[in-house]
């Protein structure tokens, strides 16, 4: 983007003095109004230093948060009009920093207590990533445990190259680990550690492994052969081959946008996403869908699926249409089946995009969970065990990125002020 129009982007902003961008809709508090006030005056280098004070990810952010649903959704511009361009901005201040080539974050004054202790970050997402950079900015000697091959977890293995470019996710790990943080790839906590030796070895753990488990529906055909997860297959790309095939992609939020783009780009004939609400309601993205829908994916709202069927594959799935009311104490539109309205149609695949659930290894870390199945925590980040800290989806964070980073960022926080105590 120029900067021309870059400048009137920041120009639109009104600098309100409430900041309800930031207040009401960045989970992470980033000083919104501040950092755009010095885009408009050419000042880049003093807008990252403002955004890095509560984020490490603004080029990641910039580019796949929700906005309409967090800061752009709460802006003033968007009561009369469109709302600023908050990310684009903040992905501007990114990109421009890294061409100039100043890469490393901003430390902060180091402690001297701080640069004894040792903590092990275990997952290398954004949970995790965010955790290790606001204690090694500290001086914390951190040790981030990744089960792949590379940093990143969900931004790696999860987002596709369309939606988050590679570089972008390579220059903001760089970023990271140039605050001195070591790195174990390939170490997979259950299999290569155990959590036990761990938290003998270091002064506190943070656990940031996500929750990529896809949940199951528990309908009827659901282990038959060609019904996969769609959480498993963005993150470990073993797709089959969709050559000519149509694919039933279950479900409504960017896990399934996801997928069924990536899949229809893979070569499938017809890609049909079901979704039991009406596209109001879907929680993805509004851009995602638009995106989705000109790539030719097909939306069946107000369909639920009953049931799958094939003999030694997938072959069809029986669907249901369904009516939204408004059922008492529920915030949403509630779907309900339409009695007698079964339809069944021809399928090959079915990805299933419902939402995911932590993986089975974590029960046997031994620590306590929540109601939802979540690692369960408590106002300091702190689990059951309360050596042992987690953030990210592990902990229901929500499932953004924002919320991820913001859990690893205090958990940090907390860290330090707990060792401090010590
Ligand atoms: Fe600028 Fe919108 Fe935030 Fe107001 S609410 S400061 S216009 S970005």
């Amino acid at each position: 983007m120029s900067l021309v129009k870059i400048e009137e982007k920041a120009n639109y902003c009104l600098h309100c003095k409430t900041k309800p961008c930031m207040q009401k809709g960045c989970p992470l508090g980033n000083q919104i109004p501040d950092f755009i006030q010095e885009v408009k005056e050419g000042n880049i280098e003093k807008a990252y230093e403002i955004l890095l004070e509560t984020t490490v990810l603004p080029g990641i952010c910039g580019r796949i948060c929700p906005h309409e649903k967090q800061c752009q959704g709460s802006c003033v511009r968007g009561i009369k009009g469109e709302p600023v361009s908050i990310g684009e901005l903040e992905a501007f201040v990114f990109d421009e920093m890294m061409k100039k080539g100043k890469q490393k974050p901003l430390s902060k004054t180091k402690e001297e207590i701080y640069s004894q202790y040792k903590v092990a970050v275990i997952g290398g997402g954004p949970a995790g990533l965010t955790c290790a950079a606001f204690l090694a900015r500290e001086g914390v000697q951190v040790t981030i445990y990744e089960k792949h091959n590379e940093l990143g977890g969900i931004l790696s293995h999860g987002i596709p190259e369309f939606r988050l470019p590679r570089e972008t996710i390579t220059q903001t790990i760089d970023t990271i680990l140039a605050l001195g943080i070591e790195v174990k790839l390939n170490q997979k906590l259950g299999k290569d550690f155990t959590l036990a030796k761990i938290e003998n070895e270091y002064d506190a753990v943070f656990l940031g492994i996500g929750a990529n488990q896809s949940a199951k529906m528990g309908v009827e055909g659901e282990k038959i052969k060609g019904v996969l997860g769609g959480n498993e297959l963005l993150e470990y790309q073993n797709h089959p081959n969709y050559e000519g095939k149509t694919v039933a992609v279950i479900g409504g939020g960017n896990v399934a946008m996801d997928c069924s783009r990536t899949i229809k780009r893979l070569g499938a004939k017809e890609v049909k996403v079901i979704y039991r609400r009406a596209e109001e309601q879907m929680p993805a993205e509004k851009k995602e869908i638009a995106e989705a829908k000109e790539e030719g994916i097909e939306f069946l709202f107000q369909n639920n699926l009953v049931k799958i069927s094939g003999k030694d594959k997938v072959e069809k799935v029986e669907l249901i249409k369904t009516k939204l009311i408004q059922k008492e104490g529920e915030s949403r539109l509630v779907p309900v089946n339409v009695e007698n309205s079964n339809y069944q149609i021809d399928v090959d695949y079915v990805i299933m995009a419902l939402g995911s659930t932590i993986e089975e290894e974590v029960l046997d870390l031994g620590l306590t969970l929540n109601k939802w199945g979540n690692v369960l925590i408590n106002e300091n980040y702190q689990t059951s065990n309360p050596k042992i800290y987690a953030g990210g989806d592990l902990a229901g964070m929500k499932g953004t990125v924002a919320w991820a980073a913001k859990s690893g960022r205090e958990a940090a926080k907390n860290i330090l002020a707990n060792t401090k105590k010590d």
